[in-house]
């Protein structure tokens, strides 16, 4: 069986920046299981996957623009320290879920903070960074219909419900 549209896919990958540290990894967790064509993963990583089978292994690199994009520095924006609750203080370094205009989740990171104004970057993390992909393919099946309908794996490293 091969990876095309509207298959489950289960794979072990390790991913690298250009320094070779690791940035995310499957090892030693579970593996990751998406739905193929459903732009679950980046573009790149899942493109190449198309039309892979089970036991293969590649690696690859991944520039920005076919994977968390390019930084923006308009995405860092002042805000008033007002925004943030007041009952824990803000620091650097600091991250904080909240949402994109769309609804989309997004990581907001504190950079700077001074006693009016707090400076927060609201690009992804992993934005502007080449990403050295290792992947394995370890299985491939047809998704079911409720999977389709629900545009997520249901089972085993997906959702139970
Ligand atoms: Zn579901």
């Amino acid at each position: 069986m091969q990876i095309v549209k509207d298959t489950v896919v289960t794979l072990d990958f390790t991913l690298k920046d250009d320094s070779g540290s690791i940035l995310d990894t499957t090892e030693g967790d579970q593996p990751l299981v998406y739905i193929h064509g459903s732009n679950n993963l980046i573009p790149g990583l899942e493109r190449e996957l198309e039309g892979k089978s089970s036991g293969d292994s590649f690696e690859i690199t991944i520039p920005p623009t076919e994977g968390y994009g390019e930084r923006d520095e308009k995405k860092v924006i002042s805000v008033s320290k007002d925004m943030f609750p007041s009952d824990q203080p803000v620091s650097a370094g600091t991250s904080y879920e909240s949402e994109d205009n769309e609804g989309n989740p997004i990581t907001i990171k504190v950079v700077e903070v001074n006693d009016k104004e707090v400076k927060v970057d609201a690009n992804h993390p992993l934005a502007g960074v080449n990403l050295h992909f290792a992947v394995a393919v370890k299985d491939i099946r047809d998704a079911t219909s409720d999977e389709l309908a629900h545009g997520h794996v249901h089972g085993p490293g997906g959702h139970e419900h």
